[in-house]
């Protein structure tokens, strides 16, 4: 009797598996070119390709046992080589596996769905499983067949790389002096790393968690520029760049350049914002220091020569374009070599220094002054015809000739002015204005000529 019961159950067991390598073969090589006449041709030809170390296919039954394992999937799941479902019982996969005999009851197949299972206690296993229903007698689904792939070289391959390469970029930003942060758009939440707490100079307890405590952070001239910028999301993959004044905890002020890009879900909704921060603070220093150097004279901290010659062209193609009238007004210190020569070069520097305070103060903003060599100054006076520079020019002697220099006593200046006519090339009006300077000289110092009235 019992005898009777296993060769029946033997039996449907072998149908079961004889339907799961129909279907099987239906799956592998749709419709087929020519109808094989030989069933048995029909089902040797999967037979073969199951028997292979590529194929690692199972069926699961209803209740979620293994009526049928190839080879290889035998070797995924962990399941004895030998053991088969004849006694009745089929062997229980690992309980990820179990989960997909609701492919069974849901009917829908499944593609590329991931499964980390571990195999044999320990050894962790990543597997790609494509699962569709097999419809039982009746047509209704009573089997699911599993197509497995060993994606767990593949990943550990990839997590490697990945773990390389936040090293990489780790000791990029480090040497660089960079925050790095990432900003959570669904829960609002901030992750910062240590750099960025240090930039902030934050400690941990004041550790920014939403949008509204990094923007409480800011210099609160930038804080509606800032909330303009960042109120309108950046569009997938948009790098986002600017500056800002930060105000820290300790009372300072620092300056930071954030770049950030946003990240998208697989639907292309907005998830999350990476970006960096750099303390600029000491480079915009540095910059500003460098741009103030290159266009201003160390000695008498007035423009220096390119400066003015730069500014000159400009006045120059705007008196060409707009008609807009300038004049320039060149003067030199009278008998300077004798200031040196009683009091020395140093007291001379202190001269040239005061000098150039008391005429500055008497000047207009529109009006630059800047040193052309030596003791020779070169002001450029904006609208102005040559009439207006002859006062400038005079009110400008007065202010020098009326100033006490400590241990020197006064000193005088002559100047020469001419105006920007039409046709006159700067160079004409730069050597006009000398030649009104030397006649101030020869005619006695401490006096103003016009060019026009040479
Ligand atoms: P004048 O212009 O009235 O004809 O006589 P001057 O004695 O001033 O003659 P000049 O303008 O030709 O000479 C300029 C002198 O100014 C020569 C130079 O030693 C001095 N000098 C030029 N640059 C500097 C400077 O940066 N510092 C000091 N202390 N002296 C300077
Ligand atoms: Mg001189
Ligand atoms: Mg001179």
């Amino acid at each position: 009797m019992a005898s009777e019961e296993s060769r029946a159950d033997k039996e449907s067991s072998n149908q079961l598996i004889r339907r799961a390598l129909e279907e099987l073969d239906r799956a592998f090589t749709g419709p087929p070119v020519a109808e094989p006449e030989d069933q048995q041709l029909r089902l040797a030809l999967p037979a073969l390709v199951l028997a292979t170390e590529v194929a690692a296919i199972a069926v699961l039954d209803g209740q979620g046992g293994i009526v049928f394992a190839s080879p290889q999937a035998r070797k995924l799941l962990g399941l004895d080589q030998t053991a088969t479902p004849e006694d009745g019982h089929a062997p229980a996969p690992p309980a990820e596996i179990l989960a997909f005999r609701l492919v069974a009851i849901t009917g829908t197949p499944l593609s590329d769905a991931r499964c980390e299972i571990a195999v044999g206690g320990e050894e962790r296993h990543v597997l790609s499983i494509n699962a569709a229903p097999l419809p039982g007698d009746g047509g209704d689904t009573a089997l699911v067949a599993l197509a497995m792939t060993d994606l767990t070289e593949q990943y550990d391959y990839y997590e490697r790389a990945l773990r390389e390469s936040e090293q990489r970029l780790k000791l990029a930003t480090e040497a660089a002096g960079l925050g790095v942060w990432e900003y959570d758009a669904i829960t609002d939440t901030y992750h910062w790393d240590e750099r960025m707490m240090a930039i902030y100079g934050l400690e941990e307890s004041q550790r920014p968690v939403t949008y509204r405590d990094w923007v409480a952070l800011l210099d609160p001239e930038h804080h509606d520029r800032l909330e303009a910028l960042t109120r309108r999301e950046p569009t997938y993959g948009e790098r986002r760049e600017v500056e800002f004044r930060i105000q820290r905890p300790d009372g300072r002020t620092r300056d930071i350049r954030a770049v950030w890009q946003r990240i998208d879900d697989e639907h292309g909704r907005i998830q999350r914002l990476v970006g960096i921060n750099e303390d600029i603070t000491e480079q915009r220093e540095l910059h500003s220091e460098l741009e103030y150097r290159a266009a201003h004279d160390p000695l008498t901290d007035l423009f220096n020569r390119a400066k003015i010659q730069q500014l000159l062209r400009a006045a120059q193609a705007a008196y060409i374009r707009h008609h807009t009238p300038f004049a320039v007004l060149l003067f030199d210190v009278d008998h300077f070599k004798q200031v040196n020569d009683r009091f020395g070069h140093a007291t001379g520097d202190a001269v040239l220094w005061l000098m150039a305070r008391r005429i500055e103060s008497v000047l207009r903003e529109t009006d630059h002054m800047g040193r052309w060599g030596g003791e020779e100054f070169l002001i450029l006076a904006s609208q102005t015809d040559e009439a207006g520079a002859e006062v400038l020019a005079e009110r400008i002697r007065h202010q020098v000739e009326t100033t006490a220099f400590e241990g020197v006593g006064t000193v005088t200046i002559s100047l020469g002015v001419a105006a920007a006519e039409p046709g006159t090339s700067l160079e004409s009006l730069e050597q006009r204005a000398d030649r009104a300077l030397y006649a101030a000289k020869h005619r006695g110092r401490n006096r103003t000529v016009r060019y026009s009235q040479l």
